[in-house]
């Protein structure tokens, strides 16, 4: 039998934990700090966050990003409100309604748009569509950045979208599970994505870009944020050795892991991408401007390829495969991908 396969492309999260994640995690395995947050990582942690985005934010750590979102959005709504978002954002279809149960009912309005994107106009018109007391009142939006089909919104499309969401008096979120190769992408400076746009919390996700567990939410409205640490708490987000979620980011923010490992993601995409397109019979599905890469593939080729032992999802229609690359993949990884592809097409 052949060995095991080190390394698929189902999702980043299918990675281990990167060395400056691990590093940190061992440094701070030491004697007593205190618990709940108040040790010297988690204030490091939050205070290397504040000079990645070159602002006075409020920095809260959670254990994942299901949390993260939920918990920042219920932070903007009442339960009577409602909040955009794209039909395919995560917080709508890979959520289980954790954005509605964490706020005690505020409903998700869906709203189309190519390529996983959502556009201000459509912003506008759901929130103009009704204003009686029947319908509930739009007061936030999210988007995903990078995309769940990985596209990523430029300056200019998040700054329409950041004065579309103050015209119609919404709160503005943004999904920021690939935050780094977002901005990688793009080649901006992190405050050019965020609260330059106009937005008011980003959860920002730490375990697909190499962490063990843990996203940071980050408020640059710092109204917003006020008693969220009872959110937490109420909802089993309170780490009690906290030092332990804190201190990945850490290793992973002081000497711009982060976005070395957000970089080589994207690198391993492109490569990926510029692999399939030369092979006869595969269909590229959306532009790929991050670390994942859509292509339709024959059934029977996608039978064949998880018969020989190859993980993806294909969650996007029949024939759609999502291949994710990771701070780990390797060009070697890619080159057995497409060779046997090509030997099953
Ligand atoms: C992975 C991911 C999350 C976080 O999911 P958890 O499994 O709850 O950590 C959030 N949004 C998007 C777009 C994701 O891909």
């Amino acid at each position: 039998m052949d060995a095991p396969r080190l390394r698929h492309f189902a999702s980043d999260n299918y990675s281990g934990i990167c060395p400056e994640a691990w590093d940190s995690l061992q440094k701070a395995n030491f004697g007593h700090a205190r618990a709940y947050g108040d040790d010297a990582f988690t204030q490091q942690a939050a205070d290397l966050l504040r000079e990645v985005f070159e602002t006075d934010c409020e920095v809260f750590f959670v254990f994942n990003g299901t949390a993260a979102n939920s918990l920042a959005l219920a932070s903007c709504c009442q339960s009577y409100h409602s909040i955009l978002c794209h039909q395919m954002a995560h917080v709508e279809t890979d959520e289980c309604g954790a954005p509605e149960y964490f706020s005690n009912g505020t409903k998700l309005l869906l709203l189309p748009g190519e390529h996983g994107q959502i556009r201000p106009d459509d912003i506008a018109n759901a929130v103009k569509k009704r204003n009686d007391i029947h319908y509930p009142k739009p007061r936030a939006v999210t988007v995903t950045q990078a995309t769940e089909v990985g596209t990523v919104y430029s300056v200019d499309q998040l700054r329409a979208i950041g004065t579309q969401a103050k015209a119609s008096g919404l709160k503005f979120h943004m999904d920021g599970a690939r935050f780094a190769n977002a901005v990688e992408s793009l080649g901006v400076t992190p405050k050019e994505i965020t609260w330059q746009c106009g937005l008011d919390v980003l959860c920002f996700g730490g375990t697909k870009n190499g962490m063990p567990v843990g996203e940071a939410v980050v408020f640059f409205n710092r109204d917003m944020a006020r008693e969220f640490e009872f959110r937490c708490k109420q909802s089993g987000q309170l780490a009690s050795k906290m030092r332990f979620l804190s201190a990945p980011w850490v290793g992973m923010l002081q000497d711009g892991a982060w976005l070395r490992h957000a970089r080589h993601a994207n690198t391993m995409a492109a490569l990926l991408e510029s692999e399939l397109r030369g092979v006869p019979g595969v269909n590229l599905l959306f532009p790929r401007q991050a670390n994942g890469v859509f292509a339709e593939l024959p059934l029977a080729t996608i039978e064949a390829l998880h018969a020989r032992g190859w993980l993806f999802y294909t969650f996007i229609g029949a024939g759609g495969c999502r291949f994710m690359c990771g701070w780990d993949t390797q060009a070697e990884d890619i080159a057995s991908f497409v060779s046997d592809l090509r030997e099953l097409l």
